[in-house]
């Protein structure tokens, strides 16, 4: 059952709802949301007893509604709750408006190729390195994985490029030491219903990359996650890698409705594989298109250096040439639906909370008290640049950009189509500007304005002119950790100067 408080709902209320639950038997976990609290109780009791309970409850004057789930799982459901969850892998966030990339060979191979290809996929702006360690293999006889010196390997190329990994663990038995070693762990199509697996990766506090089962009906799918989050872990990212169908002509049916469904049925980020999805190299760019166009949250992708002497799944690997290509066709698609490709300063700006969820970005609305925009680009009490002063304006209200577009660094705003004024501001104003849009999403029309081809150092040098400190104590925080996250930070050196003087 699950227990919706009235808003505004006080801490000893929570408790005492808790209090209840735990003497019936059940263990009780609290969700405080933007909008209600919800409180659900885990566990299995007398069906009379429940009853009661419910009752009971329900009729306490600060309890809002007492839902019973019929649905066997009940914390990754949406009646759980209902804002969409973040799963943050270090400073990245899946399930956001930034789509995530995971991208790298299936399998670890050597050194030099696992180096290769973290290079190659980073250069064009992935988020996350794949590399199997311990490989799955449908027969005992082809080449099984490099284990554990594999993981070391794919760990330091990653290192190398600065980026975080995912790699598959088998076994219960690895899980504390892959856990050590890796960002993300994934659960393959195959161990899917490995409970004692599901259980064994609950208990630690890395995200989950969690694989439908090749035959597993979406319901299942959802159960599974459920026996991750009832450990302790809410991390959860589901993958759709395509199912069993009669079809031969694919390795498997990507099922690019079940995105569609899990996004409906549960809270949690949903990515595709569009590799094992399809098993084919030439559909790999299509499906990726029509997974972000379905509303997944990002893609893993196979990448190897050179696809057609990989030791696994060369056929549905692409190149980096290849993977470039994908990012690019990707740019508009996420456009057109609202998301963003390359890493988002506002997401890094907006601090990650300990269970994984983020302080929300200010909402328009909110605008005004925060900064008074007036439209002729001015400022209450404050001049700006003009530049700095569209940044601002993206970054406050959630929607600006910086990242690269696998060749030269940039920096993008989304605004709603109300703004337009301001976009054509800047486009005049800012030498080789672009303007993009109107597009349509979600009952919202925008506008997307881009500038490329300045060094990130002197984005960064903008960005730093602007007094952070006198809209929120975050920003400039944020700022400097983003610096750092770009290699741009200050030295040890320079601190000390700085401290000096
Ligand atoms: C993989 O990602 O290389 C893999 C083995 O995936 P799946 O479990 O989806 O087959
Ligand atoms: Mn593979």
């Amino acid at each position: 059952m699950i227990v919706v408080l009235k808003y505004g709902a006080k801490d000893e209320e929570v408790q005492q709802v808790c209090q209840m639950l735990e003497e019936a038997g059940y263990k009780s976990a609290v969700w405080r949301g933007v909008e209600r609290t919800v409180i659900g109780a885990i566990g299995v009791v007398d069906e009379e007893v429940k009853t009661r309970l419910m009752e009971q409850i329900g009729s306490l004057p600060f309890v809002d509604n007492v839902i019973r789930v019929l649905r066997p799982y009940k914390m990754v459901s949406r009646e759980w709750k209902q804002e969409p969850t973040l799963v943050p892998i270090r400073d990245k966030l899946v399930g956001g408006n930034h789509l995530i990339i995971m991208a790298g060979p299936c399998s670890v191979e050597s050194r030099e190729q696992i180096y290769e290809a973290a290079l190659g996929v980073q250069r064009h702006g992935a988020d996350v390195l794949r590399g199997g360690a311990f490989k799955p293999r449908t027969s005992p006889h082809t080449f099984q994985g490099l284990g554990y010196e594999g993981l070391k390997m794919l760990r330091e190329a990653a290192d190398a490029v600065g980026l975080p990994i995912v790699t598959e663990v088998m076994d219960p038995r690895d899980v504390e030491a892959v856990a050590e070693l890796a960002d993300v762990l994934q659960i393959g199509t195959r161990n899917m219903q490995n409970f004692t697996l599901l259980r064994e990766v609950g208990q630690t506090k890395k995200p989950v990359l969690l694989k439908r089962g090749m035959s597993a009906t979406i319901e299942e799918w959802l159960q599974a996650a459920e026996y991750v989050c009832v450990e302790g872990n809410p991390h959860i990212i589901l993958c759709e890698r395509g199912i069993r169908t009669f079809e031969t002509y694919t390795r498997n049916t990507l099922d690019l409705s079940a995105v569609v469904a899990a996004k409906q049925l549960s809270h949690l980020p949903v990515i595709i594989d569009p590799s094992h999805g399809t098993g084919r190299r030439d559909m790999i760019i299509p499906m990726a298109l029509a997974g972000i166009a379905a509303g997944a949250d990002g893609i893993i992708v196979e990448v190897h250096p050179n696809p057609a002497r990989a030791l696994s799944d060369g056929t549905q690997s692409l190149s980096i040439e290849e993977f470039g290509r994908m990012m690019r066709s990707l740019e508009p698609v996420a456009m057109a639906v609202g998301r963003s490709l390359y890493a988002s300063l506002s997401e890094a700006m907006f601090p990650v909370k300990h269970d994984g969820e983020t302080t929300l970005p200010p909402k328009e609305s909110d605008l005004p008290s925060v900064f008074p925009v007036k439209h002729d680009g001015e400022t209450d009490g404050i001049t700006l640049s003009e530049f700095e002063f569209g940044i601002l304006v993206g970054l406050l209200i959630g929607e600006g950009h910086i990242g690269s577009d696998g060749r030269q660094p940039q920096i993008t705003l989304r605004m709603h189509a109300q703004h337009e004024p301001l976009f054509r501001w800047l486009l005049e104003r800012v030498p080789g500007s672009k303007l993009y849009g109107p597009y349509h999403h979600g009952g919202r029309h925008y506008y997307q304005w881009m500038v490329r081809g300045k060094t990130l150092k002197q984005l960064f040098t903008l960005l730093e002119r602007v007094p952070w400190n006198q809209f929120s104590p975050h920003l400039s925080a944020r700022l400097q950790q983003l610096k750092n996250l770009y290699g741009l930070g200050a030295t040890e050196e320079e601190k000390e100067t700085e401290a000096l003087s």
